[in-house]
Order: structure tokens, then C-alpha cells, then sequence
């Protein structure tokens, strides 16, 4: 089935490269609304521990299963001008995005939820779209939130919520806007343990090869998302998902040492 979406996929990229985001905001604004390109002042990595967002979660404490995820109705999201499109199969890509917005040191619930609102509003006003792009969000505190209304109840089904966040490919691909900008700095670990998990949780759901199915939004379209360090890092993503996957206990035997014999049988 093709699916034609006239409107969203003819517009802004959703994450767009330093060349578009000039030309977005001298079209639309999308500079003075905070699409700052790189904030270097922010600190690179969050310190590990201290109240706010994920608390005292560990990898160790990692489950396959649903993540902790926040609604539209959390982060008080407005309707959107119409229903998203649903189609009754799974998508066979997770394309992993950067906001591109500052590299914020705040993990709180409050944070990621006014990111969420200002990321529908950027994509509703700015770019005129029906609603949020991307299927979902993830702040820098790791907090996982709905994006695109319909992808929660979509995913629970195996079922794909037509989001707006790889042009030419969204009637294939589920989207996950992961805040911060990611070309030179590095991914903050909160972030990534819930990027995992949520890629463990997709893969699961949509029954998808974790070594075939995440990608980066540059793999299908010209732009620099989801920025070198991060897109440096999907090589781990896929691995530390197929390992969760496979049931690999987290902190356990490393794969790449369980191929030799537990004992010198030379010795
Ligand atoms: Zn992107």
C-alpha cells in the first residue's frame, strides 16, 4: 500500500541540518523558537544520582517490557488537527533523531514535559503539521514520553501511528526524538538507558531484528541528524538491545568474552 501524506512529508525536515534550519528560520521562525543548533556551554554528560527524572534507576534494573512512559495527557498536549493514520502493521525501522535543540542540564519531570509541548508547537505552528512528527520523545533526564497522538495505544497493538519524521518514510518507520544536539557531544547515560530500553520495548512489540531495524534519520534523509556521536553510537544501541534481547543479563558475562572456555584447557 502506498500512502500518500501530501501535506506533512512536503514540508519542513523535522530535524534539520544547519541549512535548513537557517532557511527555517528565516521561513518560519524555527531559530527564534529555540531551535538553537548547539548550545556548547551546557555540560556534556549528567552526573550520575540526585533527585528529578529517572531517580535511582540502574542498568541492572533494566526489564523487557514497556518503559515508564509519560502520556499526551502528562504533558498536556493540544488535540491535534485530526486523528493520526494508523496502519494495521508494524514498521520495519526505529529511526533515531536529536532535537537539536540545547543540551539542557535540567532532568525534571517539568522539563521534558514543557519539551514536549514546545516540540508539538514548533511542528503545529511552525511547520503546519497535524501534530507532534515524531512517535516519541525522550528527554536528556531520560524521561519517555508519547509524541504523535495514537503511537501509545499503536504500539501496544503492533500497529504503526503515521508520524511525520523521515520524509518519503514514515508510512514504515517509527520515530524517536531524543533531546539534545549530538555532533559533538557526548549522549548523556540517562538518555541512552532509555533509549534502550524503549528499543528493546519497540523490537519486542514489532517483533524487529534490533541489527536491521535501528537507524539514524541520515540513513534516509540529507540531513546531519541524529548528529555524529550519537549516530557514532548505534553500533552499541543495536548491540545492547540484541543482547537484551537474546537475554543476555545486563553486567553479566560480556559477549565478547563468553566465546572462550571458562577454564585454560591447556593448564
Ligand atoms: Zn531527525
Amino acid at each position: 500500500m502506498s500512502i500518500v501524506r501530501s501535506g506533512e512529508d512536503l514540508r519542513f525536515d523535522p530535524a534539520p541540518t544547519r541549512r535548513t534550519i537557517i532557511r527555517g528560520a528565516m521561513g518560519a521562525g524555527l531559530l527564534a523558537a529555540g531551535f538553537a543548533p548547539h548550545n556548547g556551554a551546557m555540560a556534556d554528560e549528567l552526573p550520575a544520582g540526585g533527585p528529578g527524572g529517572l531517580g535511582e534507576r540502574t542498568a541492572a534494573e533494566f526489564w523487557a517490557g514497556e518503559p515508564r512512559l509519560y502520556t499526551r495527557a502528562d504533558w498536556d498536549a493540544r488535540p491535534p488537527k485530526r486523528p493520526a493514520e494508523v496502519l494495521n502493521r508494524a514498521p520495519d525501522h526505529i529511526i533515531v533523531h536529536h532535537t537539536a535543540t540545547a543540551n539542557s542540564k535540567d532532568r525534571s519531570l517539568s522539563h521534558a514535559f514543557a519539551l514536549s509541548r514546545k516540540i508539538q508547537r514548533w511542528h503545529m505552528d511552525g511547520n503546519g503539521w497535524d501534530d507532534a512528527g515524531q512517535q516519541l520523545t525522550i528527554s536528556r533526564g531520560g524521561i519517555v514520553m508519547e509524541g504523535r497522538n495514537r503511537s501509545l495505544d499503536s504500539i501496544r497493538a503492533g500497529n504503526l501511528a503515521v508520524g511525520a519524521q523521515v520524509l518519503h518514510h514514515n508510512d514504515h518507520t517509527i520515530g524517536i526524538e531524543n533531546e539534545g544536539t549530538y555532533s559533538t557531544k557526548g549522549v548523556p547515560k540517562r538518555l541512552w538507558t532509555s533509549l534502550v530500553e524503549v528499543c528493546v520495548w519497540l523490537c519486542e512489540q514489532y517483533r524487529l531484528d534490533p541489527n536491521e531495524a535501528i537507524a539514524g534519520h541520515r540513513d534516509f534523509n540529507n540531513t546531519s541528524c541524529p548528529g555524529d556521536r550519537l549516530y557514532r553510537r548505534l553500533p552499541d544501541l543495536r548491540r545492547e538491545v540484541a543482547a537484551r534481547l537474546d537475554g543476555v543479563p545486563k553486567g553479566g558475562a560480556h559477549p565478547e568474552t563468553s566465546i572462550f572456555p571458562p577454564f585454560d584447557p591447556f593448564g
